[in-house]
């Protein structure tokens, strides 16, 4: 479904990540792991549309989608919940969710919102809310439904464990693998290794801009050199 070739990305001069090539079949769940600043964000917002690779292809479902805008890329079905997650703090978790379907025309769009109110209930309950009022893993449970709004074929998550409590990081987990089985393929970026491995399908593991290893992630989890030398944590 998504095929990522040689991509090297750039800020200026310092060439943030270098050849990548990833591989996601459709109806999967893949990862990409790795410790900070070591390219993570940069390859999402490469796969995106918000950057634009310096070299290299980037291909989704056949077609050559290389430096497409980030909207032409969500009409081709790829949306991107970012690090950070990007909730808009003055506006309701509703017109939040409004957002997420403001370039689809079809007649569905209530129907959608109705259907992730019923995934995220707290977001029906919290629906007349700011935004910026809810807790953090309400905030990413808000911009994944958001990011669902726009009926993704393709779904990348930016960190989405990131600053949650243990319960709640267990809840999105369990969200992201009922996604998946409702059909939507899924590309996650982690810090939180052994979780992601357990949801994953298969993984990628990057340091300083390269892929130094790749996997089934039920052969990566149990590798105890890659379990020591990258995924040290949790
Ligand atoms: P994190 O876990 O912090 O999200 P990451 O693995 O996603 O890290 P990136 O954010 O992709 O890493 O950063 C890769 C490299 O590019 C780092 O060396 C970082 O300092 C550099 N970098 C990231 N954003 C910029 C920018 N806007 N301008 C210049 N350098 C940047």
């Amino acid at each position: 479904m998504l095929k990522v070739s040689g991509v090297s990305t750039s800020y200026g001069k310092i060439q943030a990540i270098k050849n990548i090539d990833l591989h996601v079949e459709q109806g999967s769940i893949v990862t990409i792991l790795g410790a900070n600043g070591v390219g993570k964000t940069t390859t999402m917002k490469t796969i995106a549309g918000l950057l634009t690779p310096k070299q290299g292809k980037v291909e989704f479902m056949g077609e050559d989608v290389t430096g497409l805008r980030p909207d032409q890329l969500v009409r081709k079905g790829i949306s991107l919940v970012p690090e950070g997650r990007a909730i808009l703090s003055n506006m309701t978790v509703l017109e939040n969710l409004e957002m997420g379907a403001y370039h689809r025309k079809d007649k569905e769009i209530e129907q959608d919102i109705e259907k992730e109110m019923e995934r995220f209930p707290i977001l029906k309950e919290r629906q007349k809310q700011l935004g910026g009022t809810l807790s953090g893993g309400q905030q990413q449970m808000l911009a994944i439904a958001r990011a669902l709004l726009t009926k993704p074929k393709l779904l990348l998550l930016d960190e989405p464990s990131m600053g949650l409590a243990p319960l709640i990081v267990a809840d999105i987990f369990k969200i992201i693998k009922e996604i998946n089985q409702a059909g939507t393929t899924v590309l996650l970026v982690e810090q939180n290794a052994r979780q992601a491995l357990k949801i994953a399908d298969y993984g990628y593991v990057l340091e300083t801009g390269k892929v130094v290893a790749s996997g089934k992630a039920s052969e990566l989890i149990k590798d105890p050199r890659i379990m020591e030398a990258y995924l040290g944590k949790k």
